[in-house]
């Protein structure tokens, strides 16, 4: 497999490719504000485009760049396909950068497949890397290298708990088959002490020791201050409802109460510390979720290896509300 998987190192994916506007100051403009770049270098008669823009000026749009395109990456992947390697997940990229790109500036590129790993295994699943490597042309000028890089995998079920096996799996519980389990939560270094608390059953905020700005969900640096060190104080549980919306499509089942992919209710509630979370919004159907409601956190098991933190419309603080309406999980 892997030496099928080599010949396809050094092919061309892309020839010619054009952007598909040259580099101009609207599209700069639009970048800036959205990131909220105020860089002066950025603006004004002498403006450049910001180096980190790369992509914006080569990517394909919704038509893609079909025109340019070689059968060599579509064939590697295919043939991954084939071998059951069906997942795909961007992994990381690099850019470098030679020459400023200015408005004006027309784009041309060239990619080719720089390299496809041997076989690896990895949390998501066994599979293999695959490297392309886009030289970016500005005027002819060579201005910039930008390699971008996929891990085509099968993905790995087998860590997965089945409800289906489970020995405790109650009669009347739809089977695992039919009510597919919610995806796990990515737990790393930067957040393992939050999913520790929600196994204890403690929403733990994290804390600045520098500035004492709370933060959450958490993150390995303070947004106000820079500052790495930190603590934790226990969220009273205590929250309202800051906004929400209802999911209607894609149908995605582990969400749904229903169990059918139906509409459910995504929230962002404010708690009483001062700080947001997205979450679940229990005891109430749907669509009488409202800004403002009273909710308190409680713990929802949603099946035998995930509790999560979810928040409960607080009974009678609002009239309006059918409680009948409610069966969650
Ligand atoms: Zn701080």
């Amino acid at each position: 497999m892997f030496t099928r998987l080599a010949a396809y190192e050094g092919r061309s994916a892309t020839t010619g490719g054009t952007g598909k506007d040259p580099v101009n100051e609207p599209m700069i403009r639009h970048w800036c504000e959205a990131m909220g770049d105020t860089s002066a270098a950025y603006r004004g008669p002498d403006a450049v485009a910001p180096p980190t823009m790369l992509q914006a000026w080569t990517m394909g749009g919704l038509a893609g760049h079909t025109e340019h395109r070689s059968a060599a990456y579509d064939e590697l992947l295919g043939l991954l396909d084939d071998h059951g390697y069906t997942s795909v997940v961007a992994t990381d990229c690099e850019q470098e950068y030679l020459r400023p790109l200015r408005p004006g500036d027309r784009i041309t590129f060239d990619t080719v497949i720089e390299g496809v790993s041997t076989r690896k295994t990895t949390k998501l699943g066994t599979g293999y890397f695959v490297t392309t490597r886009t030289d970016v042309h500005a005027d002819a000028e060579p201005a910039a290298t930008h390699r971008f890089r996929i891990l085509k995998y099968r993905p790995d079920q087998g860590n997965r708990p089945k409800w289906s096996d489970h020995p405790d799996r109650p009669a009347q519980r739809r089977p695992a088959e039919e009510h597919p389990l919610r995806p796990r939560p990515v737990v790393n270094r930067d957040n393992v002490g939050f999913w520790e608390g929600v196994a204890a059953h403690r929403l733990l905020i994290q804390r600045c020791t520098d500035c004492g700005a709370l933060r959450l969900p958490w993150l390995p640096g303070c947004n106000a201050c820079g500052g790495a060190e930190w603590d934790t104080v226990e969220a009273s549980g205590a929250g309202t409802v800051f906004s929400h919306v209802v999911m209607h499509h894609p149908p995605f089942p582990a969400f749904a109460p229903d169990g059918e992919g139906g509409p459910y209710a995504v929230a962002l509630v404010e708690l009483a510390e001062g700080v947001r979370i997205v979450s679940n919004v229990v005891g109430v159907h749907h669509d009488q979720v409202r800004v403002g409601m009273t909710v308190q956190l409680e713990f929802l098991v949603t099946d035998p290896e995930l509790e999560l933190p979810v928040f409960r419309v607080a009974l009678g603080a609002d009239s309006d509300v059918d409680h009948r309406a409610s069966e969650e999980g």
